[in-house]
C-alpha cells in the first residue's frame, strides 16, 4: 500500500503537494542493532523497567525466578524461559501490579569445581586447599553470572539486575542453613548407610536429577546357579507330598538342587547376601536334563528352556512363601546365605523370578535386607574398586575389569548357565557422562516419609499449567525414596555437623545450627573451611572443641536452589511467599519444582508457589535436539545481532526473538531455525508497517484539537473500533491464560486482515486525497490515533522495543513518557457496538468476492487498478440485502459508500444488466458483474469520473479534487 502511494506521487508530480502523504520518523526498518539498545537506555534513564513494577500501587505479583546454572553461554532454552517470564512480568506491570523480578543464579556444584580444577596444572592442584578452591570457584561463578546477565539484558528482560540472588551470597547461604536446621529440628534429616546413586567418575553421590539415561547402554547379564545346602522343613514336607525326596546332606543336596538367578551387574555378586522371592508366585523345581534341579519361577520354565538351551522339565511346584529359609552356598565366596521374601518388585517379566540380593547395591535389595535383618555389605570403594571384602576380586574396578573376571570365575565354578549382552536403561552421571552404580555409603538424608502426605496435599492446591504437570510431580513425590542431600565435594554449602573424634557420634542441634547460621550470615560459608572447630562451635561447647571434628560434606545443589523461596521470596521486600508463579522447563518436576516443594512443605507445610507453568525444550526445525555435532545449534545472540555471514544470518533484533517465544505452543517442545525466523521476521515487518502507516497518517493530527467523538463517527470507523474491542478482549484473555501463541495469531490477523487489507486499504482515499481537515479524513485519523496507542500497549509485553518506538514517535502530545507508564489498554465503553458486526461481515465477504473477480480481470490483462472498474451487484442472500439496506440508511454519505469500500469508480446495485462485461460471478450471496469504468481518470485521485475535463483550469481533474484545490493554498509544481 505504501509503495503504490509513493509510486502514484511520483507519476503525478504536479499534484504531489496537494496530497496528504505519509510523514513519520518511525522507520520502515527496525534497525534493531542500534535502536533496541537506544530504547533500553531510554528505559534505564527514566526508570521504566523493573523500577516501574516496584512503584506500582496494585497488589503484588511475584514470579520467582528459577536460577540457571552459572556456567556457559546462553542458549535457546534460556531464551525461551527468560522471555516467557518477561512477557508475564511486563503484562503484570502494565496492569499495575507491583512486580519485582529478582533474577537468580545457581552457583555451587561440581561443574564449576571441575572448571577450576581443569584450569590448573598438576602442581597447582596439589597446592590447592579447599578454601583456595572455593575462592576460585566463586570468582568463576561471578564472572559467568556477569556474562549471562548482559545477555539477558540485551533480550529486553526487566529485572532487579543490581540485586540478583546468587546461591553463593551470605544471606542466601544462611537462609539455606536455616531451612536445613528447621528440617533437622522437625526430625526430617537423618544420617544412614544406604545405597545411593554413586558416580565413581565424580566420586560423589548423585541425586535423581543428576542422572541421565543415554540410549545404547548394554550390561553383561548372567544366569547363575547357587547350590542349595539346607532346606526348611516345611519345604521338604511339601516336596515329599509331591513325591520328591531330596538328599539331606549338604554336599549331596548342593549337587542336586540349584537356585537360579539372573543379574545385569555381575560385579555385585561378591556382595550377595540373599536371594529374594515373591511369596505369592509359584516356583518350580525343574530338571535341566542332566538330573540337576533348577529352582525357577513356574511361569518362566518355557522361556528359560529357550534362553538357556536346556530341556527344563517341571518336577514339582511350590509357593514362594515356602522357599524362605532355604540356605544356599555362594558360588564364589566361602559363605552361605538364605532365600528371603522380597516384595512385589519381583515378577516373572524377566530373569528367573528369583532375585540376587545385595543390600549394599540396590534400593529394593536394601529394603528387603532391612526387613530380613541382613547387613549392608558394600565391598566397593568410592572409585568403584572392589575392596578386600570382595575376596579374590579385590582391586578390580566394577565398571572395568570386575565383570569379566567374575563371569570367568562363575564359569570355573560351574555356576554359569549363560551370559549375554543386555541393552537397557541405565543411569549415567549427567556431568561426566559415565555410568553410575548403586553403592551404600554413610550419607545425610531428608526423610520424605515424614512429610510425603503434606507434600501431596500441597500439590493438590497448586495450579499446574499444563494440567499434566500435576500428575508428573504427584507420581514422582508418591514414589520417591528419601532424598540423599550430602555430597563429597568442596564447592557448596556445608552440612553443618560435627562428629566425635573417637566414637563418630554426631553433634547437630538448635544451638550449633543457630551459631553456624549466624557465622555464615556474617562471613559466608567459607567460614566453615576457614575456622577451627573451636570457633565454629557455640560457646557452650568451647571446652570440648578438641573432641569434635567438623564434617566435610556439602549439600546437594538441589537443596541450594530448593531453598530459594526462603532466601528470596519470603525474605526480600515487595515479594510474596508463596510466589504467584514458578515458570521453568518441564524437567523441573523432578528438579527445582520438587526440591522447592519438599523444603517448603517440610518447613512450613505448604508449597512455595500458587501456580507452576512449564515449557518444553527448543529443538531445531526438524524437531531434533540441538547439538554441535549436528551443526543445528541456534544461538540467541546470532538471532539478535546477526552471524558472521549477515546475508545468511541477518540481525533480527531481540523483538523477533521475543516474537518467536510468543508464537510457539510452549507446552510441548518447540522448533526454531532459519526458516521459522524468516517467517517471524515477516510477521514482525507486517506489524511494523501497519504501525508505521498509522503513525505516518497522523502527522497533522492532534486528538484534542481534531478528534471526533466516537458516537459521531461513520459506520466503518465505528465498526473498526468495535472490531478492535473484540481483538483487545481476546488478547487480554490470551495473556491472562498464558496463551501467548493466541496473542501472536490475533495480532497477525488484526494487522493484516482487519487493518491493512480492509480498513486502511479503504481509508487511502480519505487520507491522501481529502483536504487535510476534511471530516472524512479527521474521522479516520481519530480511529487511527485511538488504535495506534492501544496497539502499542497490546504488543508491549512481547514486542517491547517496537511498542516503545511507536510511543516515542506519536506525533502529538500524550500524558505518559513511556508506553509502559500508559498501562494495559482497556476498551472504552463507547467502542462496543456488536450490532455492527453482522452487516459489515456480509460486506467484507462481498468485498472479498469482488476483489477475486477484479483479480481475475487483472490476470487476463483486462484491468489495471481496481479504480478502472465499474461493478454491478444483485444481492441474493437476505443477509446481504439487509446489510446493503443498513448501509444505505445509516451510512455516512462521505465515508460509508460501498463504492469506496470496494475501491471501484462506479457501483450500481440492481438495475439493468450491463452490455459489455469484463467478467462476472454468481454465488449464493450475490451476482457480481465487472465492466470498465465510464468517464476519464482523474490525475489526482485516480477515480474515473464523468466530470473530468469539464473544468478549464484543471482539465485532468474531477470535480471533487477541484473543490479540494480551491480550499487549500497549494503551490502546484
Ligand atoms: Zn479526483
Amino acid at each position: 500500500m505504501n509503495k503504490e502511494t509513493r509510486g502514484a506521487a511520483e507519476e503525478r508530480p504536479s499534484y504531489k503537494n496537494t496530497l496528504n502523504l505519509l510523514q513519520t520518523s518511525f522507520g520502515m526498518r527496525a534497525n534493531a542493532v542500534t535502536r533496541e539498545p537506544e530504547l533500553q537506555s531510554f528505559w534505564a534513564e527514566h526508570g521504566i523497567d523493573f523500577k516501574l513494577g516496584v512503584t506500582n500501587k496494585g497488589p503484588t505479583f511475584t514470579l520467582h525466578d528459577g536460577p540457571p546454572y552459572a556456567n556457559g553461554a546462553l542458549h535457546m532454552g534460556h531464551a525461551l524461559n527468560k522471555v516467557l517470564k518477561d512477557i508475564v512480568n511486563k503484562h503484570q506491570i502494565l496492569k499495575g501490579r507491583r512486580v519485582r523480578f529478582v533474577p537468580g543464579w545457581d552457583c555451587h556444584g561440581l561443574p564449576i569445581e571441575l572448571k577450576v580444577l581443569q584450569s590448573m596444572d598438576q602442581e597447582q592442584r596439589q597446592a590447592l586447599t579447599p578454601i583456595k578452591l572455593r575462592k576460585k570457584a566463586a570468582a568463576y561463578a561471578r564472572k559467568q553470572v556477569e556474562g549471562q546477565m548482559k545477555g539477558f539484558q540485551r533480550w529486553g528482560i526487566w529485572a532487579d539486575w543490581d540485586q540478583p540472588y546468587l546461591s553463593l551470597q551470605k544471606d542466601y547461604e544462611a537462609a539455606q542453613i536455616r531451612v536445613f536446621g528447621d528440617m533437622v529440628l522437625k526430625g526430617h534429616i537423618y544420617r544412614g548407610l544406604k545405597p545411593v546413586h554413586w558416580s565413581p567418575s565424580s566420586r560423589t553421590a548423585l541425586a535423581e536429577a543428576e542422572l541421565e539415561y543415554p540410549d545404547g547402554h548394554t550390561s553383561p547379564s548372567v544366569y547363575a546357579t547357587f547350590p542349595a545346602v539346607e532346606l526348611p522343613a516345611v519345604l521338604r514336607d511339601a516336596l515329599q507330598t509331591d513325591g520328591i525326596v531330596l538328599p539331606s546332606q549338604a554336599e549331596e543336596l548342593g549337587k542336586t538342587l540349584h537356585v537360579a538367578i539372573w543379574t545385569t551387574t555381575p560385579w555385585t555378586l561378591p556382595a550377595n547376601l540373599a536371594v529374594s522371592v515373591n511369596e505369592r508366585l509359584d516356583y518350580a523345581l525343574a530338571d535341566d536334563g542332566s538330573g540337576r534341579l533348577l529352582l525357577v519361577a513356574a511361569d518362566l520354565i518355557e522361556s528359560l528352556s529357550g534362553t538357556l538351551a536346556l530341556p527344563l522339565k517341571r518336577k514339582a511346584t511350590v509357593k514362594g512363601a515356602l522357599l524362605a529359609g532355604l540356605i544356599y552356598r555362594h558360588p564364589l565366596l566361602d559363605r552361605t546365605s538364605p532365600i528371603v521374601i522380597g516384595g512385589e518388585y519381583i515378577t516373572t517379566e524377566s530373569g528367573t523370578g528369583l532375585v540376587h540380593t545385595a543390600p549394599g547395591h540396590g534400593v529394593d535389595d536394601f529394603h528387603t535386607g532391612q526387613k530380613n535383618g541382613l547387613p549392608v555389605l558394600c565391598p566397593v570403594d568410592e572409585a568403584g574398586t572392589l575392596t578386600e571384602e570382595a575376596g579374590p576380586f579385590a582391586g578390580l574396578n566394577v565398571l572395568k575389569d570386575a565383570n569379566p573376571a567374575i563371569i570367568e570365575a562363575l564359569q570355573q565354578a560351574d555356576a554359569l548357565l549363560k551370559h549375554e549382552p543386555y541393552g537397557h536403561r541405565y543411569p549415567y552421571d549427567w556431568r561426566t557422562k559415565k555410568p553410575t552404580i548403586f553403592r551404600a555409603t554413610e550419607q545425610w538424608f531428608a526423610s520424605i516419609d515424614g512429610f510425603r502426605d503434606d507434600a501431596l496435599d500441597a500439590i493438590d492446591k497448586v495450579n499446574w499449567t499444563p494440567a499434566s504437570g500435576r500428575n508428573r510431580i504427584e507420581s514422582m513425590v508418591k514414589e520417591r525414596g528419601d532424598w540423599c542431600i550430602s555430597r563429597q565435594r568442596t564447592w557448596g554449602v556445608p552440612i553443618p555437623v560435627f562428629y566425635n573424634r573417637t566414637n563418630g557420634e554426631v553433634l547437630l542441634n538448635a544451638d550449633t545450627l543457630a551459631h553456624i547460621q549466624g557465622l555464615i550470615a556474617d562471613h559466608g560459608a567459607d567460614v566453615w573451611w576457614e575456622k577451627e572447630e573451636s570457633e565454629l562451635l557455640p560457646a557452650a561447647y568451647a571446652s570440648e572443641a578438641d573432641q569434635w571434628r567438623k564434617g566435610t560434606d556439602t549439600m546437594d545443589v538441589w537443596f541450594d536452589s530448593g531453598s530459594s523461596w526462603a532466601a528470596v521470596a519470603s525474605q526480600r521486600d515487595n515479594l510474596s511467599y508463596p510466589a504467584d508463579l514458578y515458570l521453568e522447563g518441564s524437567d523441573q518436576h523432578r528438579g527445582w519444582f520438587q526440591s522447592s516443594l519438599l523444603t517448603s512443605v517440610a518447613v512450613n507445610g505448604h508449597a512455595p508457589y500458587q501456580r507452576v507453568l512449564t515449557h518444553g525444550f527448543a529443538l531445531d526445525e526438524k524437531g531434533r535436539k540441538m547439538s554441535k555435532s549436528l551443526g543445528n545449534v541456534v544461538d540467541p545472540m546470532v538471532i539478535i545481532a546477526g552471524g558472521k555471514n549477515q546475508k545468511q544470518d541477518p540481525p533480527y533484533g531481540a523483538d523477533v526473538l521475543r516474537l518467536w517465544v510468543s508464537s510457539v505452543d510452549y507446552s510441548a517442545d518447540v522448533p526454531i531455525g532459519a526458516g521459522i525466523l524468516r517467517q517471524l521476521a515477516d510477521v514482525y515487518r507486517k506489524v511494523r508497517n501497519t504501525s508505521r502507516y498509522l503513525l505516518g497518517n497522523l502527522h497533522d493530527f492532534n486528538p484534542s484539537r481534531d478528534g471526533i467523538p466516537v458516537h459521531e463517527l461513520p459506520l466503518l470507523d465505528r465498526w473498526m473500533l468495535q472490531r478492535s474491542a473484540e481483538v483487545m478482549d481476546d488478547v487480554n484473555a490470551a495473556f491472562e491464560n498464558f496463551e501467548f501463541y493466541r496473542f501472536f495469531q490475533l495480532l497477525q490477523n488484526y494487522c493484516v486482515s482487519d487493518l491493512s487489507n480492509f480498513y486502511l486499504d479503504i481509508a487511502k482515499d480519505r487520507l491522501y486525497v481529502s483536504a487535510p481537515d476534511d471530516r472524512r479524513r479527521r474521522s479516520c485519523q481519530t480511529v487511527m490515533a485511538l488504535i495506534i496507542e492501544r496497539l502499542a500497549g497490546l504488543i508491549a509485553p512481547v514486542l517491547c522495543h517496537m511498542a516503545e518506538d511507536i510511543w516515542q514517535n506519536l506525533p502529538y502530545p500524550v500524558a505518559h513518557t513511556s508506553v509502559f507508564q500508559n498501562g494495559w489498554p482497556s476498551v472504552p465503553a463507547d467502542w462496543r457496538d456488536p450490532a455492527l458486526t453482522a452487516p459489515v461481515q456480509q460486506l467484507r465477504q462481498l468485498r472479498t468476492a469482488v476483489n477475486k473477480v477484479l483479480e481475475d480481470c487483472r490476470n487476463q490483462q483486462e484491468l489495471g487498478a481496481s479504480l478502472e472498474a465499474a461493478v454491478r451487484l444483485e444481492a441474493h442472500s437476505p443477509e446481504l440485502q439487509t446489510a446493503l439496506q443498513w448501509l444505505d440508511e445509516h451510512g455516512d454519505a462521505e465515508v460509508d459508500g460501498l463504492r469506496d469500500w470496494l475501491l471501484v469508480s462506479q457501483l450500481q446495485i440492481g438495475g439493468e444488466p450491463w452490455a459489455e462485461l469484463l467478467a462476472s460471478q454468481d454465488n449464493e450471496q450475490a451476482l457480481i458483474e465487472v465492466a470498465h469504468a465510464r468517464g476519464s481518470k482523474c490525475s489526482r485521485c485516480w477515480h474515473y469520473e464523468a466530470d473530468v475535463g469539464q473544468h478549464a483550469d484543471h482539465p485532468d481533474l474531477c470535480g471533487r479534487c477541484i473543490e479540494v484545490l480551491k480550499r487549500g493554498d497549494y503551490q502546484l509544481a
